[in-house]
């Protein structure tokens, strides 16, 4: 296990493989939320490092450094890339905790894991899927197949820095594109990392840069940019908006958008097993410290049920108690900042002047430490106009509703800007069944909530965004369809 002392933190951006400072010379301060002091320097990268990263991975993609490898060899070159991942899985699990105030025993167990599963998949998908021949009969061979658009900019939060950029890496490098990564601000170190592996693994130089730097210095210079083709954004849904708008002032880059959440899960009174139910509401909200976009943030109760629900519920509350992630045994970390942290606060004063009625939480925690920790925190007697109802708070904030019937459940599920994931807890697959078809998200979990696999697609209805990551679809981001048309001429 890696030691906080023993750990080396590089906030250079990785430019055609090489490690470099901000043109301008300028850094900000990484502060860790465990305990709020600076960690590491971080290049704050501009317009002008965004500039050489995009001329960077445009000279790789024009040369075909990468895309012209047989598919095999970008198999091959992957496969090893995801195996220095998990021998460094100490290093990124740790380096991840310290950046953003994850347990590290999760930034272990699920996000380097899933980054390294992430990357295997899409590095044996290079040769395994197949174009197309297009039914056009004798007279013609029509070929339909996907080419790589070319330079990809990725922007991502930081809530899962190494997952979010793995799901967009994995797609976007399997077909061959090059690839220009500007990861929050929040939590800039393990994607510089990540890019440092690769090149290692054998990855061309200039094919995956990272330029790390704030939204607005250079995550709007990238979205913006006249030689990116594609922006795959992961994000709050007020910048999603912005990124479609400056795709569109630009060069009509293609413009994906995974966004925000507020996922209702459903729990009828005929639930097969209201312990698991309580269980999966309690860690799915609070996992992450409640900053996943598809937390089940709103938590609908039949009649039948209510009472014992909340009852077993309150008591579940003790084993997410905020510690020091550094603790092997901590289940719940601190948030990625002190802006996090007051905007969390605000929403639980919001719902207490709302008339909400607090079952448990409610206080900042572990103020001694100089970190930013929250305790796990229900409101009861939520109402469909309260803020706390409404808008995603993206900390460890559960509202609790009361339905009657399948009708009124799906209207409220439904009732939201928003349309990520929700949860189905019935015992009747024929009520399991019309539900689902009825909520208006990308994903719905039937007796379970956040089981996941690479497999199946991820994204959102609505405003929860555009396009999908995960699972052989997400090539669609990455890819132009090409026609080529071949007349032929009977010669028998
Ligand atoms: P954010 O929108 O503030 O920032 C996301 C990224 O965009 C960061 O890298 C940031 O620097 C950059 N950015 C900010 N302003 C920009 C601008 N003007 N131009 C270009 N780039 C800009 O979001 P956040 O606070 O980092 O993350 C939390 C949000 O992400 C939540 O809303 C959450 O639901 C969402 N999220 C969605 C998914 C999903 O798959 N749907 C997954 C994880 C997180």
């Amino acid at each position: 296990m890696s030691s906080s002392a023993s750990l080396q933190l590089d906030g250079r951006a990785f430019i055609h493989g090489q490690r470099c400072a901000a043109l301008s010379g300028q850094t900000f301060d990484d502060i860790s939320p465990v305990d709020g002091r600076i960690i590491c320097q971080v290049a704050d990268g501009d317009a002008p490092d965004i500039d050489a990263a995009v001329a960077a991975a445009r000279r790789a993609f024009n040369d075909r450094r990468w895309a012209g490898q047989a598919p095999a060899q970008r198999k091959k070159i992957m496969l090893q890339w995801a195996d220095l991942i998990a021998a460094h899985a100490d290093e990124l699990a740790l380096m991840e905790t310290l950046d953003m105030g994850k347990p590290v025993r999760y930034a272990k167990s699920v996000d380097v894991r899933s980054t390294v599963n992430c990357i295997r998949w899409y590095a044996e998908a290079c040769d395994k899927v197949y174009d197309e021949i297009a039914p056009t009969g004798d007279a013609a061979l029509a070929l339909i197949t996907r080419e790589a658009l070319g330079v990809v900019g990725v922007i991502v939060p930081w809530n899962y820095p190494m997952i979010m950029a793995a799901w967009k890496l994995g797609p976007a490098l399997a077909s061959g594109n090059s690839v220009v990564l500007k990861p929050s601000e929040k939590s800039p170190l393990t994607a510089l990392r990540l890019a440092e592996l690769a090149v290692q693994a054998g990855l061309p130089e200039g094919v995956f840069n990272v330029v790390p730097g704030t939204g607005p210095k250079a995550g709007t210079p990238l979205a913006l940019h006249m030689d990116v083709d594609c922006i795959a954004f992961t994000g709050s849904t007020r910048v999603g908006k912005q990124i479609h708008v400056m795709a569109g002032q630009s060069n009509l880059k293609r413009a994906w958008t995974e966004l925000g959440g507020k996922s209702p899960n459903i729990v009828f009174a005929d639930c097969p097993d209201l312990q698991a139910a309580v269980d999966a509401a309690a860690s799915a909200m609070f996992f992450n410290q409640g900053q996943s976009c598809n937390a089940p943030s709103r938590l609908l109760l039949q009649d039948g049920i209510y009472d014992q629900f909340v009852e077993r519920l309150q008591q579940r509350l003790q084993d997410y108690q905020p510690a020091d992630p550094r603790l092997p045994e901590t289940t719940m970390g601190a948030l990625v900042d002190n802006i996090q942290l007051q905007t969390v606060m605000g929403y639980i004063q919001s719902g207490l002047e709302q008339g909400a009625q607090l079952l448990g939480g409610g206080q900042q925690a572990l103020q001694n430490s100089g970190g930013f920790y929250v305790e796990p925190t229900v409101f009861a007697g939520v109402s469909p106009s309260m803020r706390i109802a409404r808008e995603e708070i993206f900390g460890p904030v559960l509202g609790v509703f009361r339905f009657t019937d399948a009708q009124q459940a799906v209207s409220m599920a439904n009732d939201s800007s928003y349309g990520l994931n929700a949860g189905v807890w019935t015992a009747d697959i024929n009520k399991a069944h019309t539900v689902a078809r009825m909520l208006r998200v990308g994903t719905v979990h039937v007796n379970s909530y956040d089981e996941d696999d690479i497999t199946v697609p991820f994204g959102g209805f609505k405003q929860s965004g555009i396009g999908r990551d995960k699972s052989l679809h997400a090539f669609d981001k990455y890819t132009e369809l090409k026609t080529t048309w071949i007349k032929l001429r009977t010669v028998l």
